[in-house]
């Protein structure tokens, strides 16, 4: 967990991370033993790649936007498969 806080290793499959396919998730609040912290979590490509499509299905499955057939991929449709595509596993 220490080194999951500190963005040394994934924050989903504790893959340990570098320069080349680290991505960073932005700050997180979060409280430890009483105190409130900011923490940097960081991911593997692969397991962003995943989080992304698992989003998105949920994201599809409730949005209205998404389900009508004549209109657009909403904005956080978009994004999510942007990051999809991004982060190939
Ligand atoms: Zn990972
Ligand atoms: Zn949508």
């Amino acid at each position: 967990m220490e080194r999951q806080v500190r963005g040394i290793s994934c924050v989903w499959d504790a893959a340990l991370l570098t320069p080349h396919n680290a991505v960073p998730l932005g700050p997180r609040k979060a409280r430890r033993a009483g105190d409130r912290i900011t923490w940097y979590p960081r991911a593997c490509r692969s397991c962003v790649a995943i989080a992304a499509v698992t989003q998105l299905a949920i994201h599809t499955a409730a949005c209205p936007t998404c389900q009508s057939e004549d209109a657009d991929p909403c904005d956080t449709a978009r994004a999510l498969n942007r990051l999809f595509r991004e982060y190939p596993r």
